[in-house]
């Protein structure tokens, strides 16, 4: 479903060329929850930013659906961008918004009517548990409930693939064991292939079918979390 090959990103820093990532071939699969797990630094985020093309490659291919998207420009752009959800550590909420109107957002971009736009927002609030919350601001809500409506907001669009940059985070505990079930329940009642990246070992081990480990923007492992992380 979704297939980097031979990727590399470099960042120009003045006269000098950073690069950020080397090489990397992998392949995730329809239906998957795929973890990217390493440290600070290790090139996580700018991986997963070249899957919708937040980033675009230095060199090599980014394949969605046997289909090679490394140079989509305009409305194959946008198309490919609003198939694909995604959230984040700080849950990047509009404050001015209320919450119904942040789920909304992405639907008035694509012109969706307004009866319709409500209506769905209604129901994704209801998947998240939060349809009593739709008139209040993100302010008012908890880090937990917060990112529940940006999971709300990145459903809105029905996208086939899910990107979760350090998702879980910014949360105690209890809420990341709370968003990752819900996370998991999505990946299996909406069939959304999921993208999770985290540096936390607990978090791969919760809810990751596989797990690619990164390290200086190199691949250093890959295979299914239970043989990654086999006890002794
Ligand atoms: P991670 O998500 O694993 O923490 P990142 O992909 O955010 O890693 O960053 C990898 C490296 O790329 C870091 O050294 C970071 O400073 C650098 N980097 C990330 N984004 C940019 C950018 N826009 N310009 C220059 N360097 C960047
Ligand atoms: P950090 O460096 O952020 O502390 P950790 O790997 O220690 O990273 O874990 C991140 C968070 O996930 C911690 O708050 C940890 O307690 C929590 N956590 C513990 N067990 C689980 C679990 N089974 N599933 C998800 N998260 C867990």
């Amino acid at each position: 479903m979704i297939q980097l090959e031979h990727l590399y990103k470099s960042y120009d820093e003045g006269t000098e060329s950073h690069e950020v990532l080397h090489d990397i071939n992998l392949g995730i699969r329809p239906g998957e929850v795929f973890g990217i797990l390493g440290s600070s630094g290790a090139g996580k985020s700018t991986l997963v930013r070249c899957i919708n093309l937040l980033e675009r490659p230095t060199k090599g291919k980014v394949i969605i659906d046997g289909k090679d998207v490394t140079d989509a420009n305009g409305k194959e752009l946008s198309a490919l961008r609003s198939s694909i959800g995604m959230i984040f550590q700080n849950f990047s909420l509009f404050q001015q918004r209320t919450v119904l109107r942040n789920v909304t957002f992405p639907l008035e971009l694509n012109h969706t009517p307004k009866d319709q736009r409500e209506e769905r927002a209604r129901r994704l609030l209801k998947l998240v548990g939060l349809e009593e919350y739709a008139d209040r601001y993100p302010s008012q809500l908890s880090g937990g409930q917060q990112q529940r409506v940006a999971i709300a907001r990145a459903l809105a669009n029905n996208p086939r693939i899910m990107l979760c940059d350090e998702a879980t985070s910014a949360l105690d505990t209890t809420t990341t064991v709370q968003i990752l079930d819900l996370l998991r329940r999505i990946n299996r009642e909406l069939d959304v292939t999921m993208v999770v990246i985290t540096h936390s070992l607990a978090v791969a081990r919760n809810i990751c079918d596989r797990v690619a480990m990164i390290d200086g923007g190199n691949i250093v492992e890959m295979g299914p979390t239970e043989d990654l992380f086999a006890d002794p």
